[in-house]
């Protein structure tokens, strides 16, 4: 068995999203220790669960544990991944599924590469947003450019295969 160090080394090569040195948790956990000590000797059965309500399912397993890839497409914070955890890694609780995924990451706008901040036209992201999600807020823009993610985005990633600049990306959570 990979000790600890090497197992989070192995995730980070494996489970990468546009920072190399980030990955995507499953939602619904809050010790992530816990994925080290259950995950590689699992079944992983969020893979299956998953796989059940997405299409392709965005967990993927790397053989020794588990991530989210949101290049395959969005979560729809159905919580079914967290209904089948065996070990509590993923925890089932009572409040609303959305409100409580405790991301380990935050979804940000690239600047650089997006062209509504190069003064071009586009919405596609807040028209995900909104159409799919019915929130209105999660995106906002100053005037008709600039796009920035604001508090009211829940994470779900929807909006990132939906940019035409793959602009759209993660950064590490603050405070999680
Ligand atoms: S909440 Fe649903 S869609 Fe999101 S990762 Fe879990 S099973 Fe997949
Ligand atoms: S079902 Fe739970 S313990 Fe098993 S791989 Fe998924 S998160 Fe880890
Ligand atoms: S879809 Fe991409 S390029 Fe268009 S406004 Fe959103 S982030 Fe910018
Ligand atoms: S990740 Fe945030 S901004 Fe993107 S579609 Fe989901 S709620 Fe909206």
């Amino acid at each position: 068995m990979l000790n600890r160090r090497e197992f989070f080394h192995s995730l980070l090569n494996y489970g990468k999203q546009k920072d190399e040195n980030l990955f995507v948790l499953p939602p619904y956990n809050f010790n992530r220790s816990l994925f080290y000590k259950f995950c590689q000797e699992c079944q992983k059965d969020c893979v299956d669960a998953c796989s059940r309500v997405c299409k392709e399912g965005i967990i993927k397993s790397n053989g020794k544990s588990v991530y989210v890839d949101f290049r395959v497409d969005g979560c729809k914070l159905c919580g079914e991944c967290a209904i089948v955890c065996p070990n509590g890694v993923l925890e089932v609780g009572e409040e609303g599924w959305e409100n409580r995924a405790n991301w380990n990451v935050a979804i940000v706008i690239e600047e650089n590469l997006c062209i509504a901040h190069q003064k071009t036209m586009c919405y596609t992201c807040k028209d995900i947003c909104q159409s799919v999600l019915g929130i209105s807020n999660a995106i906002e823009f100053i005037g008709l450019f600039y796009p920035k993610i604001n508090r009211e985005c829940i994470g779900c990633g929807m909006c990132i295969k939906s940019c035409p600049t793959n602009a759209i990306g993660i950064r590490e959570r603050e405070n999680v």
